[in-house]
């Protein structure tokens, strides 16, 4: 398959910058592709909302600005926070054209505040404002007849000059491995685009769906494209145990902005003596709270109690986490809910310029799997999909451009090889691949989590080390699967983050490391 653009994840990013070329250019031919559904990813569970300026009377760019910056601890690049803060305006009121509804409170959206906002200034729906956004851009993708979507379609490698023997330093598409029809195709493309999201799976919990494996990060090490920022990974502080529910589910911390409190076994409000702001203190702060009581106490979770938070509020704004924990036996607001911080966001990724663009030339890298600096060392509450948003909207435009400049022609991209090697088949499931995942999530969790030691940082590293010699026998001696494509990526991340992790001596933002306290 050869198109002029390969999208790779259907997320926030992946669709709106679709949806952005495809109106500028109706005949720029597209294929989206998404190793699960096209709904599932990390953006659909998003249940805060948006952080943007709309109500200018008491908000400013300035006060986000600087919000985003303070939580950034000083390293994020304030050219970038201005345009994302600026041009976000102009992205959600697009977001609500398209079809995307917010709750509104008298004919205006009805803003919510969350930790580290000196303002209201989050848009949402209810507490399913990822779920809601993500339906509204699939429904408005499926109106361009230019756009071909691929589901169950997952990401092997991107082709580069290594496959076509150019030393063009570009992009020319990917290999795929295609779940249902059991065989690897290569799809090549003047511009490719890896929107795939982050990797909390990496770690024991976390609050990202399980195909979150780091699958664009890992294909973009292997090209050697520049990645900034791994060793970033904010957690987030309030995700149900999840040994209620089999997974962790994520409590929204506008829970805690609208008055949940956190407290030990011990009914203490820990969070006092922690800090001023106590349960609205930042992320990275809170997290470092929990987890603090949770390893003195000897315990596996603490309670987020709900009770001051009144009925109607749960009812309106937080219909999902009511209704969740009402099924697992948790009666709210009455009855406090067992929490633990779990892995979240990765605040880095490929490096990109302004314009999404990697240093790969014809690859652009939008949303998680990109690092564009806005976040620097830690991302400020629901910055996230309005980065996605506006950076989208930049690689779009710069993509129209890019398409009508001088290109390789068609012919150079049918002599690019097919996949050299074993077709995939699904019925070969190496035991091993299941073992080596876990031991790594735990190894992960364990060392390169919420608190670090640089002792704890070469016994990971040298056992990463290990696994990753053992899951490459396998990848050279078997016939690939779906499982062994993920290990292989997530192997390769948690190596690089504990390996940078020792390059830092200086805990800042989320990263923190107790030799250095
Ligand atoms: C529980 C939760 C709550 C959140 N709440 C908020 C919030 O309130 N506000 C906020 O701003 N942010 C929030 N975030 C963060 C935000 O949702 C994400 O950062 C954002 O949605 C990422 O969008 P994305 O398009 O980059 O990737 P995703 O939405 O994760 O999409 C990734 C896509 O890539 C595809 N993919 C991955 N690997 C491959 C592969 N190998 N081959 C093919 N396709 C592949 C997937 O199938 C998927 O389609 C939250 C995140 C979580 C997990």
């Amino acid at each position: 398959m050869t198109k002029d653009v390969l999208v790779i994840g259907t997320g926030i990013s992946g669709l709106a910058y679709a949806i952005h070329v495809a109106e500028k250019n109706s005949n720029i031919s597209i294929v989206l592709i998404s190793k699960s559904n096209i709904n599932e990813g990390n953006t659909r569970y998003a249940q805060g909302g948006i952080a943007v300026v709309s109500n200018f009377k008491k908000d400013s760019f300035k006060k986000h600005i600087d919000d985003t910056i303070i939580a950034g601890a000083g390293t994020c690049d304030p050219e970038v926070v201005k345009f994302v803060i600026e041009e976000g305006h102009q992205r959600v009121n697009e977001l609500i054209e398209w079809g995307a509804q917010f709750d509104k409170k008298r004919k205006q959206l009805d803003l919510a505040k969350e930790a580290g906002h000196s303002e209201k200034r989050i848009v949402h729906y209810k507490d399913q404002t990822g779920q809601h956004i993500q339906e509204a851009l699939i429904a408005k993708i499926k109106t361009y007849p230019n756009i071909e979507l691929l589901e169950l379609h997952t990401l092997v490698d991107l082709i580069t000059d290594h496959h076509s023997k150019e030393k063009a330093n570009r992009c020319y598409g990917a290999y795929v491995i295609s779940q249902e029809e059991e065989k690897i195709k290569k799809i090549t493309s003047k511009i490719t685009v890896l929107s795939t999201g982050g990797a909390g799976s990496l770690f024991a919990h976390s609050t990202n769906p399980e195909i979150a494996t780091g699958d664009g990060l890992g294909a973009a090490y292997r090209a050697r494209v520049l990645m900034e920022g791994l060793p970033y990974v904010q957690f987030h502080p309030t995700a149900l145990h999840p040994k209620v529910k089999g997974h962790t589910f994520l409590i929204t911390e506008a829970v805690r902005g609208a008055g949940g409190k956190l407290f030990n076994m011990k009914g203490e409000r820990f969070m006092l003596k922690n800090d001023s702001r106590a349960e609205l203190a930042p992320r990275d702060i809170v997290a470092r709270g929990i987890q603090r009581e949770i390893e003195n106490q000897k315990e596996e979770f603490i309670w987020l109690d709900g009770s001051a938070v009144d009925k109607k509020q749960w009812r309106t704004h937080f219909p999902t986490i009511l209704e969740t924990c009402k099924n697992l036996g948790i009666e709210l607001p009455e009855k406090p809910i067992p929490v633990v911080p779990a892995a979240h966001y990765f605040c880095g990724g490929i490096k990109v310029n302004n314009k999404s663009e990697s240093q790969l030339k014809g690859l652009y890298a939008i949303g998680e799997c990109s690092a564009t600096g806005l976040h620097g060392s830690n991302r400020l509450a629901s910055n996230s999909l309005l980065e996605s948003l506006v950076f989208a909207q930049r690689a779009a435009q710069d993509t129209i451009l890019t398409l009508q400049g001088k290109l390789p022609n068609n012919s150079f991209y049918s002599g690019i090889p097919q996949w050299n090697g074993d077709v995939y088949s699904n019925s070969i499931e190496i035991q091993a691949i299941k073992k080596y995942r876990k031991e790594l999530q735990e190894l992960m969790t364990k060392y390169v989590g919420i608190f670090k030691t640089n002792y704890g940082l070469k016994i990971a590293e040298k056992r990463i080390d290990q696994i990753y010699k053992s899951v490459n026998t396998i990848y050279n001696n078997n016939k690939l699967t779906y499982g062994l494509c993920e290990l292989r990526n997530m192997v390769s991340i948690a190596y690089l983050i504990t390996k940078q992790s020792q390059e830092i001596s200086q805990n800042q933002g989320v990263f923190y490391n107790h030799d250095y306290a």
